[in-house]
């Protein structure tokens, strides 16, 4: 569909390599020149994973590796009687991750572009999934790290092809790196931008698909930059402008406690402060969400909430997940790990209703 590209706070108009408005440093959103659709054309029916929502993407044509369609499994746990959940499987994308969807976004642009290299900065699973497209579609790949990020992930990204471009501090700390490198017109940004929450939004699309339009009464999502929970309320919108579905879940964000930057915003009616990662779930150890305000924002217009969650009940929910025949990697599960809080301390909030829980990825960290 048509955009342009704006900046989130001041609104002026950018080119379409910025990642960072070039007049006030804030992110940029895709803002749509909206097509008129009706709510049978919004997807194409005939095509499978996300080239079904190609409508709804700034591409003309996707660079796809079999992303999406991933399975939305009930389970029916005895000690969670009267309570339909339902579990999103991300790690049935081809890098086992959640991130598959925004990198196909990003690798379209990329070639729509002529890009020859791409960065990005990650904590592992992006810098995987930013790889291995980009490998798969013959572009140079530059990935920033930090030198604390899990050995058996970098051992990944290196396998793919990928240059390693190893950072001291944490994630904020490469995601400077990787600014600084594409600033200087050497490579085209993935990563925690625009383009990304575009493809991470389509898992929204899925459930609405997956649930004839009957939305679930909540989501809960885990937040690491929060691009994946911004693109889900975008997407959310986006349905209900297409009369696709009328009702929006209650989105809900967690976090580990040891890395709660947004959650801790949310409770305490402050801004977002950077905060040091110390969480084992290194796939969600991010001290500053590019995304954050955003997040707060779809909390608000959905009448969400933010959770934290000790690293030991994420160890508990991804054992609990396993008896159900899911592999969750430790961050993959914090999303399960909100609900298992949410329900504990008000069990008769959730009855009868149903709750939608994104499972990020299963692309093994530190936690065996
Ligand atoms: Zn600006």
């Amino acid at each position: 569909m048509d955009y342009k590209l704006v900046c989130t706070k001041c609104g002026q108009e950018q080119g379409d390599t910025r990642f960072r408005c070039k007049k006030c440093g804030a992110i940029l959103e895709v803002e749509y020149k909206y097509a008129k659709l009706s709510p049978r054309s919004v997807f194409k029916k005939n095509k499978k994973g996300l080239a079904r929502y190609i409508n709804l993407f700034p591409i003309k044509k996707l660079a796809t590796l079999g992303e999406g369609g991933t399975s939305l499994r009930r389970i029916l746990p005895k000690s969670i009687p009267d309570v339909d959940i339902l579990l999103k499987l991300e790690m049935e994308n081809p890098t086992k991750t959640f991130k598959d969807r925004g990198s196909a976004v990003e690798i379209s642009r990329a070639l729509e572009l002529h890009a020859k290299t791409v960065c990005c900065a990650s904590t592992g699973n992006m810098g995987l999934s930013v790889a291995h497209y980009a490998k798969r579609f013959g572009i140079r790949a530059v990935i920033f790290i930090s030198k604390s990020a899990s050995k058996a992930k970098i051992a990944k990204i290196r396998a793919q092809g990928a240059r390693i471009a190893y950072v001291n501090g944490d994630f904020n700390s490469a995601q400077k790196g990787a600014e600084m490198f594409a600033g200087k017109g050497l490579a085209f940004m993935c990563g925690d931008y625009h383009f990304r929450k575009e493809g991470q939004k389509s898992v929204i699309y899925e459930i609405a698909e997956q649930t004839k339009g009957r939305m679930p009464d909540y989501l809960f999502v885990p937040i690491g930059a929060g691009t994946n929970f911004a693109g889900i309320y975008k997407g959310l919108l986006e349905l209900k402008r297409y009369k696709v579905i009328r009702k929006i879940p209650r989105m809900v964000a967690v976090q580990s406690e040891m890395c709660a930057p947004l959650v801790n915003a949310y409770r305490n009616n402050k801004r977002i402060e950077h905060v040091t990662p110390r969480t084992a779930a290194d796939a969600i150890a991010v001290g500053y969400p590019s995304f954050g305000f955003e997040v707060l924002e779809a909390i608000k217009g959905t009448k969400g909430s933010a959770v934290g969650v000790s690293d030991d009940a994420l160890k508990d929910a991804v054992r609990m997940l396993e008896e159900y025949g899911v592999c969750s990697e430790l961050g993959g599960g914090t999303g399960f790990a909100g609900f298992l809080r949410m329900y504990n301390e008000d069990e008769k909030a959730f009855k009868g209703k149903k709750v939608a829980i994104i499972i990020t990825g299963n692309n093994e960290g530190r936690f065996t």
